[in-house]
């Protein structure tokens, strides 16, 4: 049977393994954590999952990115992921959303857990203040380098994350500058997966954020308290309510811009420019010189600062 070894294991049982498979999980974030997540969580029998994610599989992710392979370059993470789990287990309910979370859309997150695998600070604080709303238990997780950190937030049991993160800056960096072992994120998203079994089957959970060091081979528990005065937990939500997010944001470390633009027909932009250069066009993506284009409109630029981007982008798709 196939999950027998997890029913044998004491904490979960049958009854345990029921509840999994009744559970919606909802993954936001398909990179080092979020690609080992879903596929212990597939493996494991939870009843449906979610892959969100915003972005392509690129070279430099197969280093710790384990459930891509070589063919699934410039390929949406989130179609792949969806297509590598299913073939692992045929049973869960699997949904893929290839799109880009923000104040406008995040309505449509649901489930009755979602991990956090993203690599922004911004997200994080946007999904903080929808579970809040929501009353939707998240956890939270974050790598780089050799170290990383795991915490429980359930909405008014536990301290939420603007009650520990006040200046994300100061406190992360980020694996663009400062490097990542494929390690690292198999020990976070363990964590993860653990709290998120213990979550699901209704057991109690840790309440200190996790923090780690796999270099140094050190593994800390912090404690942390709710902010007196945290106005997150007050409901009073900036992130959701901001009433136009920016039509041009950064990604998280390696110069690149989003841009959202307008819906596109991706064939019609590839014939013009493949006067001017080389064109990859799959049915994901369209990649031209530092520009990677997708069907919703989004574009992701290679550049220096935000003019750049905006002036790459008018220059090759216009206005
Ligand atoms: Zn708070």
């Amino acid at each position: 049977m196939r999950y027998s070894r997890q029913v044998v294991f004491e904490k979960i049982g049958s009854k345990g393994q029921e509840l999994l498979k009744k559970s919606k999980v909802t993954i936001l974030g398909l990179g080092a954590i979020g690609t080992r997540t879903a596929e212990l969580l597939t493996r494991a029998g939870v009843g449906s999952l979610t892959l969100i994610d915003r972005d392509i599989v690129e070279l430099s992710n197969l280093q710790r990115q384990t459930l891509f392979i070589e063919e699934d370059l410039n390929k949406s993470k989130s179609l792949t992921a969806l297509k590598h789990l299913k073939k692992i287990n045929s049973q869960v309910k699997i949904k893929a959303v290839f799109k880009d979370i923000n104040p406008k859309n995040i309505n449509f997150l649901k489930g009755d857990l979602i991990l956090d695998c993203t690599d922004n600070m911004e997200t994080r604080f946007l999904l903080n203040e929808h579970c809040l709303k929501n009353n939707i238990p998240w956890i939270f997780s974050s790598i780089i380098g050799s170290s990383g950190m795991v915490f429980n937030i359930v909405p008014t049991k536990t301290p939420c994350f603007n009650c520990i993160f006040n200046k994300p800056e100061e406190v992360l960096g980020t694996c663009d500058t400062e490097g990542i072992i494929n390690t690292t994120a198999s020990l976070v998203s363990s964590l993860q997966v653990t709290e998120a079994f213990k979550m699901l089957t209704q057991q109690p959970y840790l309440k200190n954020l996790t923090y780690f060091d796999l270099w140094k081979n050190k593994i800390e528990k912090i404690k942390v308290k709710k902010l007196q005065n945290c106005q997150t937990c007050k409901n009073n939500f900036t992130y959701l309510n901001e009433e136009s997010s920016d039509d041009l944001i950064k990604i998280c470390g390696n110069n690149s811009y989003q841009l959202r633009g307008r819906a596109l027909k991706l064939q019609e932009v590839a014939k013009r420019l493949k006067k001017l250069d080389k064109v990859i066009l799959n049915s994901d993506c369209l990649i031209f010189k530092e520009l990677t284009m997708f069907p919703d409109g989004r574009a992701l630029i290679k550049a220096s600062s935000p003019e750049r981007a905006k002036s790459l982008y008018t220059k090759y798709i216009g206005n």
